[in-house]
C-alpha cells in the first residue's frame, strides 16, 4: 500500500491483529517518511448482489443505510451523528457473515435487530419507518369490538 502522507510506494505492516471479525487491523509506517496509519482489512460486499423487491439486484450501499438509521435518531440528534456510521458497520460485518444470498429484506430485519439492541426508541421508529409494525393493538387492552344484546 503506498504512503497516505507522502504516496511513496512502499509502506510495511508495524504492527497487526483481527479487530472485530472478520476484519484485520493493521498499523503501516512509510518506509520513506516514516509517516504512520491504520488500516482496516474486511471482505467486500461488492461482489454479492442485493435482491430487491422488484426481483431486480443492487450494490451494498454503506451511505443509504447510514441515512436509514439515522432517520430512526429524530430523538436524538448526537446518536444520529456518532452512532449511525458504527451501526452500519456492525450492519455490514454481520451481513458479510451471512453466507445464504442477500435482500433488501435481509437488510431491513438485520439493521432492525443491530438498532433496536441499541437504542429501543430508535427500533420503533425504524420499524415504522420500514413497514415493520404489523399490529397496532397494544397487549393487554380490551378488544374495541362491542356486542349489543339488550
Ligand atoms: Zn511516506
Amino acid at each position: 500500500m503506498i504512503c497516505i502522507n507522502c504516496f511513496h510506494v512502499k509502506t510495511r505492516v508495524a504492527n497487526s491483529r483481527p479487530h472485530t471479525k472478520p476484519s484485520v487491523w493493521r498499523r503501516r509506517k512509510c518506509n520513506s517518511c516514516q509517516a504512520v496509519f491504520t488500516t482496516y482489512e474486511k471482505p467486500s460486499l461488492d461482489d454479492r448482489p442485493i435482491l430487491q423487491n422488484n426481483s431486480q439486484t443492487d450494490a451494498f450501499n454503506i451511505g443509504r443505510l447510514i441515512i436509514s438509521i439515522s432517520r430512526s435518531f429524530q430523538h436524538d440528534t448526537k446518536a444520529a451523528k456518532y452512532a449511525s456510521l458504527h451501526l452500519a458497520e456492525t450492519v455490514e460485518s454481520k451481513l458479510i457473515a451471512t453466507t445464504k444470498p442477500l435482500s433488501t429484506d435481509d437488510i431491513t430485519a438485520i439493521t432492525y435487530e443491530t438498532i433496536r439492541h441499541y437504542d429501543p426508541v430508535a427500533g420503533v421508529q425504524y420499524a415504522a419507518q420500514h413497514d415493520l409494525v404489523t399490529s397496532t393493538r397494544r397487549p393487554g387492552r380490551p378488544s374495541t369490538s362491542f356486542s349489543y344484546e339488550d
